[in-house]
């Protein structure tokens, strides 16, 4: 058996997490063989709920978890940790701007950045899920200057899961034989997903689609899907985000399904495609051996180009808007 690793996650009382928790639990994040100490964190009055989980979680009797805390103490929910899943964050309330939300949560990710930065271990895995995730995730990176860059990344995982199921149901085929789908930017309603170098098997697929298809469905239909998913269900998506966070970790930690085959990822920007460097961007990304490349030399068109400033331009606005906590 390999030795136990420790999984910290946040707002663990939470939609998201009471199904994440399980699924990390079985090894489906990171692996049938992969004891795991989960390190449950919840804000003081959700520690009572959190409770509940943690009896549901010992009721399974997973053989592969070793361990659960539950704090409401980051310091103690951080410590030694090698994987951090930020699920939690403060929810829009009623006649709530845009910018105290971002506020809100930039005071949140800050103090979240400090804590990993003093007690987890210096390679961490962090996924921030909660939203503003591409802003939370540079706020928490920018907090935690020992810990290398690299290891700040935010969830567009579902956005691009999204993307392939559209593409299987307008070409009525199997989502494993769609490649190089790219989610480019903000996990918001300005994100791009880009389908001009996707393929079917190893064919181009731009060729089976018409123009007039990408703009008017499939692209506002992946930035809007999660109000659509809040008017048929009457809550927002829970379950299928969480399976996006699995995901995600898993594929960064242990490489693809399918080896080779991009991923989105919000990452820290090297500047690639011009994109401003102090930005958490969704970019196409390979992984391998626990670690990430931005695919390079992608020929943008103008159309592209057009939707990737939009949304590098939201993001700069966001930065703008909690720079003093940078
Ligand atoms: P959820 O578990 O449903 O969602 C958690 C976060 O994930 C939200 O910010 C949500 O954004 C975000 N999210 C990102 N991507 C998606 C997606 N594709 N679909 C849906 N959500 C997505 O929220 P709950 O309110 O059920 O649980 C949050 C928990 O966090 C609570 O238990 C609360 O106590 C805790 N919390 C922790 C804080 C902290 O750590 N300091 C602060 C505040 C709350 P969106 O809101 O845009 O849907």
């Amino acid at each position: 058996m390999k030795p136990a690793v420790k999984v910290a996650i946040t707002g663990a009382a939470g939609n998201i997490a009471y199904s994440l928790i399980f699924q990390i639990a079985s090894g489906n994040m990171l692996g049938k063989d992969q004891p795991v100490i989960l390190q449950l964190i919840e804000i003081p009055p959700a520690l009572g709920a959190l409770e509940g989980v943690v009896m549901e979680l010992e009721d399974c009797a997973f053989p592969l978890v070793k361990g659960i805390v539950a704090t409401s103490d980051i310091n103690v929910g951080f410590d030694d940790i090698d994987y951090a899943m930020l699920v939690g964050a403060r929810p829009r309330s009623k006649g709530m701007e845009r910018k105290d939300l971002l506020l809100g949560n930039a005071e949140i990710f800050s103090a979240q950045g400090k804590a990993l930065n003093a007690v987890a271990k210096r390679d961490v895995k962090v996924l921030v899920v909660g939203n503003p995730a591409n802003t939370n995730a540079l706020i928490t990176m920018h907090n935690a200057p020992d810990i290398a860059p690299t290891q700040f990344t935010a969830m567009t995982r579902l956005d691009h899961q999204r993307t392939l199921s559209q593409l299987s149901t307008k070409l009525e085929l199997d989502h494993t034989r769609i490649h190089q789908v790219a989610i480019w930017g903000n996990h918001s309603a300005t994100q791009y997903p880009d389908v001009f170098h996707t393929l079917v098997d190893d064919q181009p697929v731009i060729e089976q689609l018409d123009m007039d298809w990408i703009e008017k469905a499939l692209i506002p239909d992946v930035q809007t899907r999660g109000a659509a998913i809040i008017n048929a269900r009457g809550a927002s998506s829970a379950a299928s985000a969480a399976v996006a966070a699995a995901l995600h970790m898993h594929d960064w930690a242990l490489n693809s399904a399918q080896p080779d085959d991009w991923v989105s990822m919000g990452i820290k920007s090297n500047g690639d495609y011009g994109i401003d460097d102090d930005l958490i961007f969704s970019f196409p990304l390979v992984c391998r051996d626990g670690e990430y490349d931005v695919v390079k030399g992608l020929e943008i068109n103008d159309f592209s180009e057009q939707r990737i400033r939009l949304t590098e331009k939201e993001l700069i606005e966001e930065r703008d808007a909690i720079r003093h906590l940078l």
